[in-house]
Protein backbone atom coordinates (compact mmCIF):
# COMPACT_ATOMS: atom_id res chain seq x y z
CA UNK A 1 0.00 0.00 0.00
CA UNK A 2 2.90 2.17 0.68
CA UNK A 3 4.58 1.64 -3.10
CA UNK A 4 4.28 5.47 -4.85
CA UNK A 5 1.29 5.66 -6.82
CA UNK A 6 2.29 5.46 -10.72
CA UNK A 7 -1.13 7.42 -12.59
CA UNK A 8 -0.45 9.87 -15.09
CA UNK A 9 -1.30 12.94 -12.76
CA UNK A 10 1.43 11.63 -10.44
CA UNK A 11 4.28 11.60 -13.10
CA UNK A 12 3.16 14.63 -14.42
CA UNK A 13 3.26 16.31 -10.87
CA UNK A 14 6.65 14.08 -10.08
CA UNK A 15 8.56 15.62 -13.65
CA UNK A 16 7.03 19.38 -12.81
CA UNK A 17 9.11 19.25 -9.69
CA UNK A 18 11.86 17.07 -10.76
CA UNK A 19 12.28 19.63 -13.78
CA UNK A 20 12.39 22.46 -12.01
CA UNK A 21 9.06 23.39 -13.25
CA UNK A 22 7.14 24.15 -10.31
CA UNK A 23 9.36 24.14 -6.70
CA UNK A 24 6.28 22.81 -4.66
CA UNK A 25 3.01 21.34 -4.75
CA UNK A 26 -0.64 23.00 -4.09
CA UNK A 27 -4.13 21.49 -4.92
CA UNK A 28 -7.64 22.02 -3.98
CA UNK A 29 -10.87 20.46 -3.64
CA UNK A 30 -13.38 22.56 -4.87
CA UNK A 31 -16.64 20.88 -4.12
CA UNK A 32 -19.98 23.32 -4.79
CA UNK A 33 -21.99 23.44 -1.26
CA UNK A 34 -25.15 22.12 -2.76
CA UNK A 35 -25.58 19.63 -1.75
CA UNK A 36 -23.58 16.31 0.00
CA UNK A 37 -20.82 14.71 -1.03
CA UNK A 38 -21.07 11.45 -2.71
CA UNK A 39 -18.36 8.16 -3.27
CA UNK A 40 -17.43 10.17 -6.69
CA UNK A 41 -16.36 12.86 -4.41
CA UNK A 42 -14.53 10.94 -2.31
CA UNK A 43 -12.21 9.99 -5.37
CA UNK A 44 -11.24 13.21 -6.48
CA UNK A 45 -10.64 14.41 -2.32
CA UNK A 46 -8.28 11.11 -2.29
CA UNK A 47 -6.50 12.63 -4.88
CA UNK A 48 -6.40 16.55 -4.56
CA UNK A 49 -5.20 15.82 -0.82
CA UNK A 50 -3.58 12.28 -1.76
CA UNK A 51 -1.44 13.95 -3.90
CA UNK A 52 -0.49 17.16 -2.17
CA UNK A 53 0.67 14.86 0.98
CA UNK A 54 2.74 12.92 -1.19
CA UNK A 55 4.81 15.28 -2.45
CA UNK A 56 5.17 17.49 0.71
CA UNK A 57 2.58 20.06 -0.62
CA UNK A 58 -0.58 21.19 0.77
CA UNK A 59 -4.37 21.13 -0.02
CA UNK A 60 -7.10 23.57 0.08
CA UNK A 61 -10.79 23.08 1.03
CA UNK A 62 -12.58 25.72 -1.39
CA UNK A 63 -16.38 25.54 -1.24
CA UNK A 64 -17.24 26.90 -4.87
CA UNK A 65 -20.42 29.14 -3.83
CA UNK A 66 -20.98 31.00 -6.91
CA UNK A 67 -24.28 30.45 -7.29
CA UNK A 68 -26.26 31.28 -4.19
CA UNK A 69 -29.42 30.14 -5.12
CA UNK A 70 -28.34 26.30 -4.55
CA UNK A 71 -26.17 26.82 -1.59
CA UNK A 72 -26.44 26.33 2.07
CA UNK A 73 -24.65 26.54 5.33
CA UNK A 74 -25.76 23.35 6.24
CA UNK A 75 -24.04 21.97 3.04
CA UNK A 76 -21.07 23.73 3.98
CA UNK A 77 -20.98 22.32 7.44
CA UNK A 78 -21.20 18.39 5.81
CA UNK A 79 -18.28 19.11 3.30
CA UNK A 80 -16.02 19.62 5.93
CA UNK A 81 -16.90 16.92 8.65
CA UNK A 82 -16.78 14.27 5.40
CA UNK A 83 -13.19 15.47 4.10
CA UNK A 84 -11.90 15.02 7.73
CA UNK A 85 -14.07 11.88 8.39
CA UNK A 86 -11.76 10.71 4.88
CA UNK A 87 -8.99 11.04 6.80
CA UNK A 88 -7.67 14.65 5.20
CA UNK A 89 -6.85 17.84 6.56
CA UNK A 90 -6.62 21.49 4.31
CA UNK A 91 -3.96 23.51 4.41
CA UNK A 92 -6.74 26.55 4.20
CA UNK A 93 -10.09 26.56 4.00
CA UNK A 94 -12.07 29.20 1.47
CA UNK A 95 -14.77 30.32 -0.23
CA UNK A 96 -15.23 31.35 -4.00
CA UNK A 97 -17.01 34.27 -2.23
CA UNK A 98 -14.04 35.57 -0.36
CA UNK A 99 -12.58 36.68 -3.72
CA UNK A 100 -15.59 38.31 -5.51
CA UNK A 101 -13.56 41.84 -4.81
CA UNK A 102 -10.98 39.97 -6.66
CA UNK A 103 -13.05 38.74 -9.79
CA UNK A 104 -14.70 41.94 -9.69
CA UNK A 105 -11.63 44.02 -9.87
CA UNK A 106 -9.79 41.35 -12.92
CA UNK A 107 -13.18 41.94 -14.77
CA UNK A 108 -12.92 45.14 -15.28
CA UNK A 109 -9.08 44.98 -15.98
CA UNK A 110 -10.52 42.66 -18.95
CA UNK A 111 -13.02 45.66 -19.78
CA UNK A 112 -10.16 47.90 -19.89
CA UNK A 113 -8.18 46.36 -21.85
CA UNK A 114 -10.91 45.26 -24.75
CA UNK A 115 -11.04 41.55 -23.56
CA UNK A 116 -14.56 41.46 -22.38
CA UNK A 117 -17.81 43.89 -23.17
CA UNK A 118 -21.50 44.57 -21.75
CA UNK A 119 -24.16 42.51 -23.63
CA UNK A 120 -27.83 43.63 -23.55
CA UNK A 121 -28.90 40.38 -25.52
CA UNK A 122 -31.41 38.48 -23.89
CA UNK A 123 -30.61 35.07 -22.36
CA UNK A 124 -32.89 33.62 -25.45
CA UNK A 125 -30.94 35.70 -27.52
CA UNK A 126 -27.40 34.84 -26.77
CA UNK A 127 -28.46 31.02 -26.92
CA UNK A 128 -29.60 31.85 -30.23
CA UNK A 129 -26.32 33.31 -31.79
CA UNK A 130 -23.98 30.74 -29.93
CA UNK A 131 -24.19 28.86 -33.25
CA UNK A 132 -24.27 24.92 -32.79
CA UNK A 133 -21.18 22.49 -33.10
CA UNK A 134 -21.21 22.36 -37.01
CA UNK A 135 -22.47 26.05 -37.18
CA UNK A 136 -20.39 29.45 -35.82
CA UNK A 137 -22.09 31.54 -33.86
CA UNK A 138 -23.07 35.27 -34.60
CA UNK A 139 -21.90 38.09 -32.63
CA UNK A 140 -23.24 40.28 -30.60
CA UNK A 141 -24.69 43.97 -31.73
CA UNK A 142 -23.26 45.23 -28.70
CA UNK A 143 -19.75 43.15 -29.25
CA UNK A 144 -17.98 46.29 -30.22
CA UNK A 145 -18.93 49.01 -27.23
CA UNK A 146 -15.71 50.71 -26.37
CA UNK A 147 -13.79 50.22 -23.42
CA UNK A 148 -15.04 53.18 -21.63
CA UNK A 149 -18.63 52.35 -22.42
CA UNK A 150 -18.20 49.07 -21.38
CA UNK A 151 -16.53 50.09 -17.77
CA UNK A 152 -19.18 52.35 -17.37
CA UNK A 153 -21.77 49.64 -17.79
CA UNK A 154 -20.07 46.68 -15.62
CA UNK A 155 -19.76 49.45 -12.85
CA UNK A 156 -23.46 50.07 -13.20
CA UNK A 157 -24.08 46.54 -13.22
CA UNK A 158 -21.98 46.12 -9.86
CA UNK A 159 -24.32 49.26 -8.80
CA UNK A 160 -27.40 47.20 -9.13
CA UNK A 161 -28.95 49.61 -12.09
CA UNK A 162 -30.27 46.91 -13.98
CA UNK A 163 -32.82 44.23 -13.58
CA UNK A 164 -31.93 40.35 -13.19
CA UNK A 165 -30.85 39.13 -16.44
CA UNK A 166 -31.17 42.70 -18.52
CA UNK A 167 -27.10 42.44 -19.37
CA UNK A 168 -24.26 39.88 -19.07
CA UNK A 169 -20.53 40.71 -19.21
CA UNK A 170 -18.79 38.60 -21.51
CA UNK A 171 -15.34 37.58 -22.69
CA UNK A 172 -14.46 38.92 -26.25
CA UNK A 173 -12.99 35.82 -27.85
CA UNK A 174 -14.30 33.76 -30.84
CA UNK A 175 -17.92 33.29 -32.02
CA UNK A 176 -16.52 30.97 -34.69
CA UNK A 177 -14.35 28.77 -32.23
CA UNK A 178 -15.22 25.35 -33.07
CA UNK A 179 -14.59 24.90 -29.15
CA UNK A 180 -18.23 26.29 -28.21
CA UNK A 181 -17.23 27.58 -24.54
CA UNK A 182 -14.69 30.08 -26.16
CA UNK A 183 -18.21 31.85 -28.35
CA UNK A 184 -17.59 34.55 -26.08
CA UNK A 185 -18.53 33.07 -22.50
CA UNK A 186 -20.33 35.41 -19.68
CA UNK A 187 -18.25 36.21 -17.12
CA UNK A 188 -21.04 37.65 -14.92
CA UNK A 189 -24.73 37.82 -14.77
CA UNK A 190 -27.21 39.73 -12.43
CA UNK A 191 -28.86 37.89 -9.87
CA UNK A 192 -30.72 39.91 -6.87
CA UNK A 193 -30.25 37.00 -4.73
CA UNK A 194 -28.61 37.10 -1.25
CA UNK A 195 -25.68 34.89 -1.36
CA UNK A 196 -25.04 31.96 1.96
CA UNK A 197 -21.53 33.99 2.77
CA UNK A 198 -21.70 37.86 1.11
CA UNK A 199 -24.97 38.55 2.03
CA UNK A 200 -26.66 41.19 -0.50
CA UNK A 201 -22.79 42.63 -1.36
CA UNK A 202 -23.54 41.52 -4.64
CA UNK A 203 -26.12 41.88 -7.41
CA UNK A 204 -23.81 40.71 -9.72
CA UNK A 205 -22.63 36.51 -9.29
CA UNK A 206 -19.30 35.39 -11.40
CA UNK A 207 -19.94 32.46 -13.80
CA UNK A 208 -18.10 29.33 -12.75
CA UNK A 209 -15.23 29.23 -15.54
CA UNK A 210 -14.08 32.33 -14.63
CA UNK A 211 -14.24 32.16 -11.07
CA UNK A 212 -12.68 28.59 -10.88
CA UNK A 213 -9.50 29.12 -12.59
CA UNK A 214 -8.59 32.83 -10.98
CA UNK A 215 -9.10 31.01 -7.29
CA UNK A 216 -7.31 28.66 -8.27
CA UNK A 217 -4.67 31.55 -9.22
CA UNK A 218 -5.39 33.30 -6.34
CA UNK A 219 -4.31 30.72 -3.91
CA UNK A 220 -1.29 29.79 -6.14
CA UNK A 221 -2.54 26.28 -6.88
CA UNK A 222 0.21 24.22 -9.11
CA UNK A 223 -2.15 21.54 -10.02
CA UNK A 224 -6.14 21.83 -10.81
CA UNK A 225 -6.88 18.55 -10.91
CA UNK A 226 -10.86 17.63 -12.15
CA UNK A 227 -13.07 15.01 -13.96
CA UNK A 228 -12.99 14.95 -17.66
CA UNK A 229 -16.13 16.94 -18.50
CA UNK A 230 -14.18 20.11 -17.67
CA UNK A 231 -11.42 19.20 -20.34
CA UNK A 232 -13.04 21.35 -23.34
CA UNK A 233 -12.93 23.86 -20.60
CA UNK A 234 -9.20 24.03 -20.64
CA UNK A 235 -8.37 27.06 -23.40
CA UNK A 236 -10.72 28.84 -21.30
CA UNK A 237 -9.75 27.88 -18.05
CA UNK A 238 -6.21 29.44 -19.74
CA UNK A 239 -7.24 32.44 -21.05
CA UNK A 240 -8.52 33.54 -18.38
CA UNK A 241 -5.48 33.31 -16.34
CA UNK A 242 -3.24 34.16 -18.64
CA UNK A 243 -5.45 37.60 -19.31
CA UNK A 244 -5.90 38.99 -16.06
CA UNK A 245 -2.34 37.71 -15.01
CA UNK A 246 -2.63 37.36 -11.06
CA UNK A 247 0.77 36.64 -10.82
CA UNK A 248 1.88 39.56 -12.63
CA UNK A 249 -0.68 41.92 -11.12
CA UNK A 250 -0.52 42.41 -7.20
CA UNK A 251 -2.48 45.39 -7.15
CA UNK A 252 -5.50 43.16 -8.18
CA UNK A 253 -4.91 41.54 -4.94
CA UNK A 254 -5.39 44.51 -2.81
CA UNK A 255 -8.54 43.43 -1.31
CA UNK A 256 -7.16 39.85 -0.23
CA UNK A 257 -4.16 40.80 1.59
CA UNK A 258 -6.18 43.72 3.76
CA UNK A 259 -8.19 40.70 4.98
CA UNK A 260 -4.70 38.68 5.95
CA UNK A 261 -4.79 36.96 3.11
CA UNK A 262 -1.72 36.86 0.80
CA UNK A 263 -0.85 33.91 -1.10
CA UNK A 264 1.98 33.78 -3.86
CA UNK A 265 -0.72 34.36 -7.46
CA UNK A 266 0.51 31.04 -9.46
CA UNK A 267 -0.39 30.00 -13.17
CA UNK A 268 -2.15 27.08 -12.23
CA UNK A 269 -2.75 24.44 -14.77
CA UNK A 270 -5.06 21.94 -15.03
CA UNK A 271 -5.51 18.22 -15.20
CA UNK A 272 -8.49 16.10 -16.45
CA UNK A 273 -9.27 12.51 -14.70
CA UNK A 274 -12.08 10.61 -15.60
CA UNK A 275 -15.33 10.11 -12.54
CA UNK A 276 -15.96 7.60 -10.55
CA UNK A 277 -19.19 5.89 -11.45
CA UNK A 278 -20.72 3.12 -9.62
CA UNK A 279 -23.08 0.42 -10.90
CA UNK A 280 -26.61 0.25 -8.58
CA UNK A 281 -25.90 3.86 -7.95
CA UNK A 282 -26.39 7.11 -8.93
CA UNK A 283 -23.09 10.11 -8.49
CA UNK A 284 -25.70 13.26 -9.15
CA UNK A 285 -25.96 15.69 -6.23
CA UNK A 286 -29.26 16.39 -8.19
CA UNK A 287 -30.72 13.30 -8.59
CA UNK A 288 -29.71 12.17 -5.07
CA UNK A 289 -31.35 15.46 -3.91
CA UNK A 290 -34.39 14.45 -5.75
CA UNK A 291 -34.79 11.23 -3.78
CA UNK A 292 -34.19 12.78 -0.41
CA UNK A 293 -36.53 15.44 -1.10
CA UNK A 294 -39.27 13.02 -2.56
CA UNK A 295 -38.91 10.82 0.89
CA UNK A 296 -37.73 8.12 -1.16
CA UNK A 297 -35.06 7.33 0.90
CA UNK A 298 -34.68 8.83 4.72
CA UNK A 299 -32.62 11.72 4.08
CA UNK A 300 -29.08 11.90 3.18
CA UNK A 301 -27.70 9.90 5.70
CA UNK A 302 -29.48 7.16 4.88
CA UNK A 303 -27.42 4.43 4.89
CA UNK A 304 -28.85 3.08 1.36
CA UNK A 305 -27.01 6.16 -0.26
CA UNK A 306 -23.40 6.85 -1.54
CA UNK A 307 -23.02 9.81 0.01
CA UNK A 308 -20.41 10.08 2.52
CA UNK A 309 -22.68 10.89 5.01
CA UNK A 310 -24.73 7.35 4.15
CA UNK A 311 -21.94 5.63 3.56
CA UNK A 312 -20.45 6.67 7.13
CA UNK A 313 -24.11 5.82 8.78
CA UNK A 314 -23.86 2.13 6.76
CA UNK A 315 -20.73 1.26 8.77
CA UNK A 316 -18.15 1.80 5.47
CA UNK A 317 -14.91 2.64 7.16
CA UNK A 318 -12.97 5.46 5.98
CA UNK A 319 -10.39 3.39 5.21
CA UNK A 320 -12.27 1.26 2.71
CA UNK A 321 -12.94 4.29 0.18
CA UNK A 322 -9.24 5.07 0.11
CA UNK A 323 -8.87 1.46 -0.80
CA UNK A 324 -11.41 1.90 -3.18
CA UNK A 325 -9.79 5.21 -4.98
CA UNK A 326 -6.48 3.29 -4.94
CA UNK A 327 -7.78 0.12 -6.70
CA UNK A 328 -9.67 2.26 -9.32
CA UNK A 329 -6.83 4.44 -10.13
CA UNK A 330 -6.71 7.47 -12.13
CA UNK A 331 -6.88 7.90 -15.76
CA UNK A 332 -8.72 9.26 -18.68
CA UNK A 333 -10.45 6.21 -19.17
CA UNK A 334 -14.46 6.36 -18.53
CA UNK A 335 -15.69 3.15 -16.82
CA UNK A 336 -18.45 1.87 -14.74
CA UNK A 337 -16.61 0.12 -10.73
CA UNK A 338 -18.67 -2.59 -10.28
CA UNK A 339 -20.21 -1.73 -6.61
CA UNK A 340 -19.14 -5.19 -5.49
CA UNK A 341 -15.32 -3.52 -5.85
CA UNK A 342 -16.19 -1.17 -3.10
CA UNK A 343 -17.81 -3.81 -0.68
CA UNK A 344 -14.50 -6.24 -1.36
CA UNK A 345 -12.40 -3.08 -0.13
CA UNK A 346 -15.07 -2.95 3.27
CA UNK A 347 -14.81 -6.50 3.87
CA UNK A 348 -10.58 -6.22 3.29
CA UNK A 349 -10.73 -3.51 5.73
CA UNK A 350 -12.80 -5.09 8.69
CA UNK A 351 -11.54 -8.10 8.42
CA UNK A 352 -8.46 -6.76 9.96
CA UNK A 353 -10.14 -4.00 11.78
CA UNK A 354 -13.55 -5.44 13.20
CA UNK A 355 -13.42 -7.65 16.39
CA UNK A 356 -15.74 -10.42 16.59
CA UNK A 357 -18.61 -11.14 18.49
CA UNK A 358 -22.33 -13.19 18.54
CA UNK A 359 -25.33 -12.37 17.44
CA UNK A 360 -28.33 -13.86 16.45
CA UNK A 361 -30.91 -12.06 13.92
CA UNK A 362 -33.82 -14.39 12.93
CA UNK A 363 -34.10 -16.61 16.54
CA UNK A 364 -34.87 -20.35 17.37
CA UNK A 365 -34.55 -21.49 20.58
CA UNK A 366 -32.17 -24.19 21.80
CA UNK A 367 -32.74 -25.87 24.88
CA UNK A 368 -30.02 -28.02 26.37
CA UNK A 369 -31.22 -30.69 28.30
CA UNK A 370 -28.27 -31.74 30.00
CA UNK A 371 -27.32 -29.07 32.02
CA UNK A 372 -28.93 -27.82 35.09
CA UNK A 373 -32.69 -25.34 34.59
CA UNK A 374 -29.91 -22.66 36.33
CA UNK A 375 -26.92 -23.19 34.74
CA UNK A 376 -24.59 -19.58 34.01
CA UNK A 377 -20.79 -19.31 32.85
CA UNK A 378 -18.59 -17.32 31.29
CA UNK A 379 -16.89 -18.83 28.40
CA UNK A 380 -13.10 -16.87 26.73
CA UNK A 381 -13.69 -16.12 23.10
CA UNK A 382 -10.66 -14.21 21.43
CA UNK A 383 -11.98 -11.38 19.96
CA UNK A 384 -10.38 -11.50 17.04
CA UNK A 385 -9.36 -14.65 15.00
CA UNK A 386 -5.77 -13.71 12.83
CA UNK A 387 -4.93 -10.67 15.84
CA UNK A 388 -3.97 -11.40 19.35
CA UNK A 389 -3.89 -8.30 19.85
CA UNK A 390 -7.72 -7.80 20.21
CA UNK A 391 -7.52 -9.64 23.41
CA UNK A 392 -10.75 -11.57 24.85
CA UNK A 393 -14.14 -11.24 26.20
CA UNK A 394 -16.51 -13.43 28.56
CA UNK A 395 -19.03 -14.69 26.35
CA UNK A 396 -21.85 -16.08 28.90
CA UNK A 397 -23.44 -19.27 28.28
CA UNK A 398 -26.77 -20.99 29.51
CA UNK A 399 -29.13 -23.67 28.77
CA UNK A 400 -31.25 -21.89 26.70
CA UNK A 401 -30.10 -20.30 23.59
CA UNK A 402 -30.84 -18.55 20.16
CA UNK A 403 -29.44 -19.77 17.11
CA UNK A 404 -30.24 -18.86 13.61
CA UNK A 405 -33.58 -20.23 12.37
CA UNK A 406 -31.40 -20.96 9.09
CA UNK A 407 -29.15 -23.36 10.62
CA UNK A 408 -32.25 -25.86 11.27
CA UNK A 409 -33.82 -27.82 8.92
CA UNK A 410 -36.65 -30.21 9.61
CA UNK A 411 -36.16 -32.31 6.36
CA UNK A 412 -32.74 -31.39 5.27
CA UNK A 413 -31.44 -31.31 2.20
CA UNK A 414 -28.76 -33.52 0.80
CA UNK A 415 -25.50 -31.37 2.18
CA UNK A 416 -27.08 -29.66 4.65
CA UNK A 417 -24.44 -29.89 7.51
CA UNK A 418 -26.18 -28.06 10.71
CA UNK A 419 -28.65 -29.43 13.00
CA UNK A 420 -31.41 -31.53 11.49
CA UNK A 421 -33.77 -33.43 14.08
CA UNK A 422 -31.26 -36.43 15.45
CA UNK A 423 -28.22 -34.58 13.88
CA UNK A 424 -25.45 -33.10 15.67
CA UNK A 425 -23.69 -29.77 15.39
CA UNK A 426 -20.40 -27.77 17.23
CA UNK A 427 -21.52 -25.10 19.10
CA UNK A 428 -18.96 -22.77 18.72
CA UNK A 429 -16.61 -22.60 21.88
CA UNK A 430 -19.32 -24.83 23.99
CA UNK A 431 -19.38 -28.51 22.13
CA UNK A 432 -21.38 -30.95 20.17
CA UNK A 433 -24.98 -30.69 20.74
CA UNK A 434 -27.51 -33.31 19.19
CA UNK A 435 -31.35 -32.54 18.30
CA UNK A 436 -33.38 -34.79 20.18
CA UNK A 437 -36.63 -33.21 20.50
CA UNK A 438 -38.20 -30.92 17.91
CA UNK A 439 -40.90 -29.06 19.59
CA UNK A 440 -43.25 -27.68 17.39
CA UNK A 441 -47.01 -25.15 16.64
CA UNK A 442 -48.53 -26.22 13.76
CA UNK A 443 -45.99 -26.02 11.10
CA UNK A 444 -43.41 -23.94 12.94
CA UNK A 445 -40.88 -25.01 15.19
CA UNK A 446 -40.77 -23.10 18.50
CA UNK A 447 -38.04 -25.01 19.90
CA UNK A 448 -35.58 -28.01 19.72
CA UNK A 449 -34.52 -29.58 23.01
CA UNK A 450 -30.83 -31.02 22.78
CA UNK A 451 -27.67 -32.98 24.82
CA UNK A 452 -24.55 -31.90 25.20
CA UNK A 453 -21.61 -34.21 24.64
CA UNK A 454 -19.72 -32.95 27.66
CA UNK A 455 -17.10 -34.97 26.40
CA UNK A 456 -16.84 -32.51 23.79
CA UNK A 457 -16.31 -29.10 25.62
CA UNK A 458 -13.12 -27.12 25.56
CA UNK A 459 -10.47 -29.11 27.35
CA UNK A 460 -12.15 -32.26 27.54
CA UNK A 461 -10.71 -35.54 25.52
CA UNK A 462 -13.17 -35.48 22.67
CA UNK A 463 -13.07 -31.20 22.48
CA UNK A 464 -11.24 -32.09 18.81
CA UNK A 465 -14.08 -34.59 17.79
CA UNK A 466 -14.78 -33.88 13.74
CA UNK A 467 -18.00 -33.04 12.34
CA UNK A 468 -18.98 -31.03 9.92
CA UNK A 469 -20.99 -27.94 11.06
CA UNK A 470 -20.17 -25.14 13.27
CA UNK A 471 -22.66 -22.43 14.21
CA UNK A 472 -22.84 -19.48 16.22
CA UNK A 473 -25.09 -18.75 19.15
CA UNK A 474 -26.25 -16.76 22.34
CA UNK A 475 -27.47 -17.03 25.74
CA UNK A 476 -31.29 -16.45 25.86
CA UNK A 477 -30.50 -15.67 29.70
CA UNK A 478 -28.56 -13.17 28.85
CA UNK A 479 -28.09 -11.45 25.33
CA UNK A 480 -29.59 -7.96 24.87
CA UNK A 481 -32.45 -7.46 21.62
CA UNK A 482 -31.18 -5.34 19.41
CA UNK A 483 -32.86 -3.55 16.03
CA UNK A 484 -30.35 -4.97 13.24
CA UNK A 485 -30.83 -3.01 9.96
CA UNK A 486 -30.08 -5.22 7.16
CA UNK A 487 -29.26 -3.14 3.91
CA UNK A 488 -28.54 -4.09 0.48
CA UNK A 489 -28.27 -2.10 -3.07
CA UNK A 490 -30.33 0.84 -3.66
CA UNK A 491 -31.22 0.15 -7.17
CA UNK A 492 -31.80 -3.58 -8.33
CA UNK A 493 -30.78 -2.71 -11.62
CA UNK A 494 -27.24 -2.49 -12.73
CA UNK A 495 -26.91 1.32 -14.88
CA UNK A 496 -30.74 2.81 -12.86
CA UNK A 497 -29.81 6.06 -15.08
CA UNK A 498 -30.50 3.84 -18.52
CA UNK A 499 -33.98 5.22 -19.75
CA UNK A 500 -33.98 2.37 -22.67
CA UNK A 501 -37.56 0.80 -20.85
CA UNK A 502 -38.75 4.21 -20.22
CA UNK A 503 -38.13 4.04 -16.51
CA UNK A 504 -36.54 6.74 -14.54
CA UNK A 505 -33.80 6.07 -11.65
CA UNK A 506 -37.12 6.56 -9.20
CA UNK A 507 -38.57 3.12 -10.64
CA UNK A 508 -35.70 1.16 -9.60
CA UNK A 509 -35.35 1.62 -6.50
CA UNK A 510 -34.32 -2.09 -4.71
CA UNK A 511 -37.61 -2.75 -2.21
CA UNK A 512 -35.23 -5.18 -0.45
CA UNK A 513 -32.39 -2.38 0.30
CA UNK A 514 -33.82 -2.17 4.06
CA UNK A 515 -35.17 -4.90 6.15
CA UNK A 516 -35.17 -4.03 9.53
CA UNK A 517 -35.88 -7.09 12.14
CA UNK A 518 -34.97 -8.33 15.53
CA UNK A 519 -32.36 -9.90 16.81
CA UNK A 520 -30.06 -10.98 20.02
CA UNK A 521 -26.61 -10.01 20.68
CA UNK A 522 -24.43 -10.95 23.19
CA UNK A 523 -23.98 -8.80 26.25
CA UNK A 524 -20.37 -6.80 25.20
CA UNK A 525 -21.84 -6.37 21.89
CA UNK A 526 -24.25 -3.98 23.13
CA UNK A 527 -21.77 -1.79 25.43
CA UNK A 528 -19.89 -0.54 22.42
CA UNK A 529 -19.83 3.55 21.35
CA UNK A 530 -21.61 4.20 18.57
CA UNK A 531 -20.34 4.19 15.26
CA UNK A 532 -18.20 1.06 16.33
CA UNK A 533 -18.00 -1.69 13.71
CA UNK A 534 -18.01 -5.42 14.83
CA UNK A 535 -17.98 -8.63 12.46
CA UNK A 536 -21.04 -10.78 13.85
CA UNK A 537 -19.77 -14.35 13.14
CA UNK A 538 -20.81 -15.74 10.20
CA UNK A 539 -23.73 -12.95 9.59
CA UNK A 540 -21.49 -10.12 8.33
CA UNK A 541 -19.98 -6.77 9.21
CA UNK A 542 -22.04 -4.39 11.60
CA UNK A 543 -21.68 -1.04 12.94
CA UNK A 544 -23.53 0.78 16.18
CA UNK A 545 -25.73 3.30 14.34
CA UNK A 546 -24.33 6.66 14.86
CA UNK A 547 -27.60 8.37 15.51
CA UNK A 548 -30.02 5.67 17.03
CA UNK A 549 -27.76 3.32 19.19
CA UNK A 550 -27.36 3.04 22.73
CA UNK A 551 -26.11 0.26 25.13
CA UNK A 552 -29.81 0.22 26.13
CA UNK A 553 -31.41 0.31 22.99
CA UNK A 554 -28.39 -1.80 20.63
CA UNK A 555 -29.23 -0.28 16.79
CA UNK A 556 -27.03 -2.22 13.79
CA UNK A 557 -26.67 -1.89 10.65
CA UNK A 558 -25.29 -4.41 8.23
CA UNK A 559 -22.21 -2.49 6.39
CA UNK A 560 -21.85 -5.98 3.96
CA UNK A 561 -22.35 -9.60 4.53
CA UNK A 562 -19.02 -11.59 4.98
CA UNK A 563 -19.27 -12.95 1.29
CA UNK A 564 -20.55 -11.53 -2.00
CA UNK A 565 -24.34 -12.90 -2.46
CA UNK A 566 -24.81 -10.73 -6.28
CA UNK A 567 -21.80 -13.11 -7.55
CA UNK A 568 -23.62 -15.83 -9.52
P1 LIG B 1 -22.62 16.57 -9.32
O1 LIG B 1 -22.59 16.38 -10.80
O2 LIG B 1 -22.93 15.36 -8.53
O3 LIG B 1 -23.36 17.80 -8.89
P2 LIG B 1 -20.27 18.13 -9.32
O4 LIG B 1 -19.13 17.75 -10.18
O5 LIG B 1 -21.12 19.25 -9.78
O6 LIG B 1 -21.09 16.85 -8.97
P3 LIG B 1 -18.79 19.53 -7.38
O7 LIG B 1 -19.24 19.91 -6.03
O8 LIG B 1 -18.58 20.60 -8.36
O9 LIG B 1 -19.84 18.46 -7.87
O10 LIG B 1 -17.52 18.59 -7.31
C1 LIG B 1 -16.34 18.91 -6.64
C2 LIG B 1 -15.20 18.18 -7.26
O11 LIG B 1 -15.45 16.77 -7.22
C3 LIG B 1 -15.03 18.55 -8.72
O12 LIG B 1 -13.66 18.81 -8.93
C4 LIG B 1 -15.47 17.35 -9.48
O13 LIG B 1 -14.73 17.19 -10.63
C5 LIG B 1 -15.25 16.20 -8.48
N1 LIG B 1 -16.23 15.13 -8.69
C6 LIG B 1 -17.56 15.24 -8.71
N2 LIG B 1 -18.13 14.06 -9.01
C7 LIG B 1 -17.13 13.17 -9.18
C8 LIG B 1 -17.06 11.77 -9.52
N3 LIG B 1 -18.17 11.06 -9.73
N4 LIG B 1 -15.85 11.20 -9.61
C9 LIG B 1 -14.74 11.91 -9.37
N5 LIG B 1 -14.72 13.22 -9.06
C10 LIG B 1 -15.90 13.86 -8.97
MG1 LIG C 1 -19.46 21.21 -10.24
MG1 LIG D 1 -23.16 19.76 -10.14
Amino acid sequence: PDAPRQDFIRQIVRSDLAEGRQQTVRTRFPPEPNGYLHIGHAKAICLSFGVAREFGGTCNLRLDDTNPAKELPEYVRAIQEDVHWLGFDWANLRHASDYFEVFYLAAEKLVREGHAYVDDLSAEEVRDHRGTLTEPGRNSPWRERSPEENLDLLRRMRAGEFADGAKTLRAKIDMASGNINLRDPAIYRIKKVPHQNTGDAWPIYPMYDYAHCLSDAIEGITHSLCTLEFEDHRPLYDWFVDRVDLAGSPELLAPLRERGIDDAASKPRQIEFSRLSLNFNITSKRKLMTLVQEGLVDGWDDPRMPTLQGLRRRGFPPAALRLLADRVGISKQNSVTDFSVLEGCAREVLDAAAARRLAVIDPLKLVITNLPEDHAEQLVFPNHPKDESFGTRAVPFSRTLWIEQDDFMREPVKGFHRLKPGGEVRLRGVGIVRCDEVVVDGERVTELRCTLDLDTRPGMPGADRKIKGTIHWVSALHALDAEVRLYDRLFDVADPDDDADGKGYRDHLNPEAKRVVRGFVEPSAAEVEPETRLQFERLGFFVADRRDHSPRRPVFNRVVTLRDVWAR
